[in-house]
């Protein structure tokens, strides 16, 4: 059975400074990231155990322990990739006219997105997504990995709200963790993405 991976990052720890600390890259990749990856394997295993044994009385726990880890793995390898040291500004092209489109403004979309991540009550994300059905861009507020979804979108731009994106370098002042990240954003990667999945 194929197994989840820690994917790399393409960039040290340090890249991202002053904006997000190497220290909390080290710990949020290194170990948060990796906690959701082992967990998704475990849950994978005990549920194939439990398929072996024909016994699925802790099939609502290891569903649940299935959805959180997974969700933790796939919105954490793309927030990684929607970063990049020296990036910022805003996007260009199609992206950039579908969110004119779709919230009226860069900065509508901007103060919309940060809203939403900065508003979690306790652990979330802020994400914008492809809503095929309708064939727009979302903003979502995401509880803890997986819940508040938009059924069948596609995430392509995520923002980390759980402290422990922030709080080390940050403490309480969340805010400034949500202004900073617009310093980093990977533009290209995140344009890219959105033509992947609005092509389809
Ligand atoms: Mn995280």
């Amino acid at each position: 059975m194929p197994k989840y991976t820690l994917p790399e990052l393409t960039f040290d720890y340090g890249a991202l400074e002053p904006h997000v600390s190497a220290r909390i890259m080290e710990l949020h990749h290194g170990k948060h990231h990796a906690a959701y990856v082992q967990g998704a394997n475990k849950a994978l295993e005990q549920l194939e155990e439990a398929r072996a044994k024909g016994d699925f009385a802790s099939l609502p726990a290891l569903e649940r322990a299935l959805a959180f880890n997974v969700s933790g793995h796939v919105l954490h390898s793309l927030f990684w990739t929607n970063l990049a040291p020296r990036g910022g500004a805003r996007p260009e092209g199609p992206l950039a006219a579908a969110i004119d489109r779709d919230f009226g403004s860069f900065d509508a979309f901007k103060k919309q997105l940060t809203a939403a991540a900065a508003s979690t009550m306790g652990s979330g994300w802020g994400a914008l997504g492809w809503e095929p059905l309708g064939r727009r861009l979302l903003v979502t507020q995401i509880y803890d990995h997986q819940g508040n979804v938009a059924q069948g979108s596609q995430p392509i731009m995520v923002l980390d709200a759980w402290e422990h994106a922030y709080y080390l370098q940050y403490e309480n002042r969340k805010a400034e963790f949500f202004d900073a990240i617009w310093n980093v954003w990977s533009w290209p990667e995140i344009a890219k993405r959105y033509e992947l999945v609005a092509a389809y």
